[in-house]
């Protein structure tokens, strides 16, 4: 304890993983203390199998390392830009993969433990936190992940409510609005209704023939699956039940269930009526996203391309992410966190990583990076600084606190669901900023999407420089 040598009072860091570990780092590096909480040493998760910080739970890869053109490529180079521990140790520790930053996994996380004991501002204990922080700890963040331990999920479940924890994700795959095709799909609400805040057109559907309602079941039962982990049960609840297992108890039920036809009339046929109907709802503010409505599941993430791009209308579909059923503790933060991931019913408690609903080692540690600058900020007196939306942080944060349309059509469930960072949560770009390759009259295949995720790519770098450079409360020439 005698590490301290700062005059402001410490933050509370609970969770020494991804998430946890870049909010300490970040909170050090602006001259304030932090006591970092991690129970492995005393206590173990089912996935993780050390007692290091930041310990990669399952694939060594950090995805694309493209910042001209990927999302999370532009997600690590914003990391680097704000000084991030995480990106450093996996920069320090690269093996081969192609485009993709993958690391040795032992030497990235015993760089992140490292560099964590030697900062002279950071104080690491082995404990298990079993209730929501004293109030003593006027400022702290919970970064506990995706496992939780039992007594702390209790807590925040008692603080929150009930329906604002969840312990399994069931997520039905998200489709880039603008590769869905209108000229088969139509927009219309069923029976045309029009709920609180809508048009009575707030889906688009997709019609499908018997023969191709058929053909379609068959795939989804041959479909090559992936099972629950031994620890995970099989968490079958809620309405939640994979759309194969549906599909599985009879030719018909998928008919009866997400894919009915009724109050619906397709405007490109309207005297035929489909046999059956998908049905995709807007899942993010900007409309840019749109999610398959009913349908979790549990196909391979290949098998999911090939079977969902049968239904018509989503031929050539691009998915923001694809579907699935995974145990996770997350929280329901569009309505219980604010801005700067505070919770809205406790000043001073912040949360960071997958617990937030974000998804991914990346994601998890940007928003540990962004919980501990605002937490530092708001220790020195100074308003947390909100990345702009255009930024892949700014993006990311957006979709938790806010960007993510709550569904008010299906009383008591939850919509809210853990995403990976993605073009699509970014704001469209302004009327002429693409611009076609020299001499070219138009784009031609698929140069269109590649010149829009360069130009927001280049927007996201460009607007992250200007706001850190605005905000060099934290970090400054240190970590830049
Ligand atoms: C089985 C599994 C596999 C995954 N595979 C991948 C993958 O391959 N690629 C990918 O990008 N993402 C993957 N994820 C998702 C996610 O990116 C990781 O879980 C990531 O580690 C989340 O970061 P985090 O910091 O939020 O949580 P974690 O890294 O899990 O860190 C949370 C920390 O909090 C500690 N803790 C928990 N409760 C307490 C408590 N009460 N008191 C004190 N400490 C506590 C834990 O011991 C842990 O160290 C996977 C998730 C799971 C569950």
């Amino acid at each position: 304890m005698n590490k301290l040598t700062s005059s402001y009072s410490p933050v509370h860091v609970i969770g020494g993983g991804l998430a946890g570990s870049e909010a300490a780092w970040q909170i050090a590096e602006a001259g304030v203390p932090v006591i970092l909480h991690e129970m492995r040493g005393v206590r173990g998760t089912d996935a993780h199998k050390t007692d290091s910080l930041a310990e990669l739970v399952c694939s060594n890869s950090f995805r694309s390392d493209d910042a001209t053109s990927n999302a999370v490529g532009v997600l690590h180079a914003e990391m680097r830009l704000a000084g991030s521990i995480i990106m450093r140790c996996a920069d320090l520790n690269q093996v081969p993969a192609g485009g993709a930053l993958a690391v040795d996994r032992e030497g990235f996380a015993e760089a992140v433990s490292a560099a964590i004991a030697a900062h002279p501002l950071i104080t690491v204990l082995r404990e298990e936190i079993r209730g929501l922080p004293p109030k003593e700890w006027d400022l702290a963040i919970i970064a506990t992940g995706p496992l939780t331990a039992p007594d702390l999920a209790d807590a925040i479940r008692a603080e929150t409510g009930a329906d604002a924890l969840a312990f399994f994700d069931a997520i039905a795959p998200i489709v880039h609005a603008d590769t869905i095709d209108m000229d088969i799909c139509w927009h219309q609400s069923r029976y045309d209704k029009v709920g609180p805040g809508g048009t009575g057109k707030d889906y688009i559907n997709c019609p499908l023939k018997q023969e191709e309602y058929n053909a379609f079941v068959d795939a989804l039962i041959a479909g090559d699956k992936t099972g629950f982990k031994e620890w995970e049960g099989t968490p079958y609840f809620d309405g939640c039940l994979p759309i194969e297992v549906m599909a599985e108890r009879g030719r018909e039920t998928l008919r009866h269930g997400p894919m009915k036809p009724m109050g619906l009339t397709n405007a490109h046929n309207p005297s035929v009526k489909p046999y059956a109907v998908v049905q995709l709802r807007q899942d993010n503010a900007l409309g840019t996203l749109y999610n398959m409505v009913g349908f979790q599941t549990k196909l391979k993430y290949g098998a999911q391309g090939e079977v969902f791009r049968m239904i018509p209308g989503l031929e050539k579909a691009e998915f923001a992410r694809l579907g699935g059923l995974h145990r996770n503790t997350y929280i329901n933060s569009p309505t219980l966190l604010d801005q700067s991931l505070t919770l809205k019913s406790r000043a001073g408690l912040r949360f960071a990583g997958q617990i937030t609903g974000c998804e991914g080692y990346v994601e998890s540690a940007s928003i540990g990076l962004l919980a501990g600058r605002f937490a530092a900020a708001e220790r020195k007196g100074a308003s947390p600084a909100i990345p702009p939306v255009t930024t892949a942080f700014g993006a990311l944060l957006n979709h938790i606190t806010g960007g993510h349309i709550v569904s008010d059509d299906e009383p008591g469930k939850r919509s809210f669901q853990p995403m990976n960072v993605n073009f699509g949560l970014f704001p469209p770009l302004d009327p002429g900023a693409l611009t076609r390759p020299e001499g070219a009259k138009r784009f031609r295949g698929k140069e269109k999407a590649s010149a829009k995720k360069q130009a927001m790519a280049s927007r996201a770098l460009s607007d992250c420089a200007t706001w850190l450079d605005k905000n060099l409360l934290i970090g400054g020439a240190a970590t830049r």
